[in-house]
């Protein structure tokens, strides 16, 4: 790992990399980590100076799709040796709850806190040959050669400059994503009409535990996640016209919102771990992950509503598609305009359609009646809850998701509805005779 100080020893002048990573988080670090394991050399440049900062406005789900990721890298295993809770989601509607379908073919999410997870992953980075972690470095400026990015300039608070040349820069950092403007990329902006409170409580675990608990309370959103050591974190997510009394007493809004959903869990019997803190504007931004000699990963190619908590996984999932689509470019055996295209192609392919879903429940707008006849259908119906779980966990897009889930909802729907025709009819019955 190399601190400011040293960086400028060691990388003093111009330096040649392969890739040259902008934010060391979860998406630069599984960039780092995966490029560095297929040969490539990763210079990985963090602004923030202390190795163990980490994210604090984050819920922490990650959602059952990046399990394999986790596990590529040897995460996992770290993580659950640091207390990560494996679980899956449960969903309170107004139909009943969506539980985990007894047979699942998914595997469960994982809940570790940031202030453990990011450190972690760091560290892991720093340890895999082939990356430099440089911290404490922010990135100011691309280096192009023509149209073609092909490194960086970062300062650190001395104000010292290091200008990195890479054949490829990665842009990880973030929803703010500084590389992304630098490089002029396409962006698109969505508006969000809800916004987010939470914090860390100790006490009685929920019923549910250790499965997360989400509440879809139409059109807001509550959700009890249990974590490591013992800790609970409680979130909610409601339309912004509930946030005067969120500003003015943010621990107090928590609990009086959470202790009134239905088969509420024991917040009120629980204290508070640390603060209560909040997110207001969580605009949707959605960036072109590629540019000329560059590409964009997590966050900065696209930061989208954190209710259905995707942002991590597809922080670990898009970092992996990248490594791969650019790995054989880096070993020269094919050009890095190819790797680009393929990643591209691979980022759209993967989350096109979830992005299309998340921004437009995003608006802070009520279940369609389609949504409605799903979300029903999946809390009587197994085989409904099945395909409902592989989606909501990520594991499947929409299409597919729509291609089996719908008929399913359908005739699950119309089964239901004629034994409760029938079951009304007999207690009639009962009831004449009686
Ligand atoms: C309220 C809320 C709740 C959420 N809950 C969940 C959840 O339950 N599950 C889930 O999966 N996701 C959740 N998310 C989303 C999740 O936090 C992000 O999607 C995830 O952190 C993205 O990771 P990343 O590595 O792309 O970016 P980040 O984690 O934001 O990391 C960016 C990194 O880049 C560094 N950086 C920034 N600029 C520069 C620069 N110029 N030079 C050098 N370094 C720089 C930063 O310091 C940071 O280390 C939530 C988000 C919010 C706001």
């Amino acid at each position: 790992m190399a601190d400011s100080a040293q960086a400028g020893s060691i990388f003093a002048g111009a330096s040649d990399y392969d890739v040259a990573v902008a934010g060391a988080s979860l998406a630069g670090c599984t960039t780092a980590i995966l490029l560095a394991k297929a040969g490539a050399r990763v210079a990985l440049v963090e602004q923030r100076p202390d190795a163990n900062a980490f994210k604090r406005i984050c819920t922490h789900y990650i959602q059952s799709s990046a399990v394999p990721t986790l596990e590529r890298m040897g995460l996992l295993e770290r993580m659950m040796q640091a207390g990560a809770v494996r679980g899956r989601a449960r969903l309170w509607t107004r139909w009943g709850w969506i539980d985990p379908p007894a047979r699942s073919t998914v595997p469960s999410g994982v809940n570790l806190r940031r202030e453990k997870l990011d450190p972690m992953i760091r560290q892991l980075a720093a340890e895999t040959p082939g990356v430099d972690l440089i911290l404490g470095h922010t990135v100011q400026e691309l280096v192009r050669e023509g149209g073609t990015v092909c490194g960086l300039k970062a300062r650190n608070s001395q104000g010292e400059t290091l200008t990195l040349r890479a054949r490829l820069v990665v842009g990880a950092d973030g929803r703010d994503s500084r590389v992304a403007k630098l490089a002029e990329v396409s962006t698109k902006t969505v508006r969000h009409g809800r916004f987010a409170y939470g914090g860390y409580f100790e006490g009685p675990p929920p019923v549910t535990a250790p499965d997360p608990a989400l509440w879809l309370l139409d059109p807001h959103m509550a959700a009890a996640f249990p974590t490591d050591s013992g800790l609970i974190f409680y979130a909610v997510m409601p339309t912004k016209d509930r946030l005067p009394e969120f500003r003015a007493d943010p621990e107090a809004a928590l609990k009086a919102f959470v202790s009134a959903v239905p088969e509420a869990p024991p917040i009120l019997a629980s204290r508070l771990f640390g603060e209560v803190t909040g997110k207001i504007d969580m605009t949707n931004v959605i960036h072109k992950p590629t540019a000329p000699g560059l590409a964009l990963t997590g966050d900065a190619a696209g930061a989208l509503d954190p209710l259905w908590g995707v942002g991590c996984g597809f922080a670990f999932q898009s970092s992996e598609w990248l490594a791969d689509s650019v790995a054989p470019a880096l070993t020269g055996a094919e050009s890095l305009e190819q790797g680009l295209e393929r990643y591209r192609r691979r980022h759209a392919r993967g989350l096109r359609g979830h992005t299309m879903t998340i921004l437009d429940y995003s608006s802070g707008r009520k279940l369609n009646p389609g949504e409605r006849m799903l979300f029903s259908a999946a809390t009587y119906d197994e085989r409904t809850a099945r395909v409902f779980e592989a989606f909501g966990s990520r594991n499947i897009g929409p299409v597919r998701m729509l291609a089996t889930g719908v008929p399913l909802a359908v005739v699950a729907q119309a089964r239901h509805s004629i034994s409760r025709r029938r079951d009304n009819r007999s207690s009639r019955a009962g009831l004449e005779s009686a």
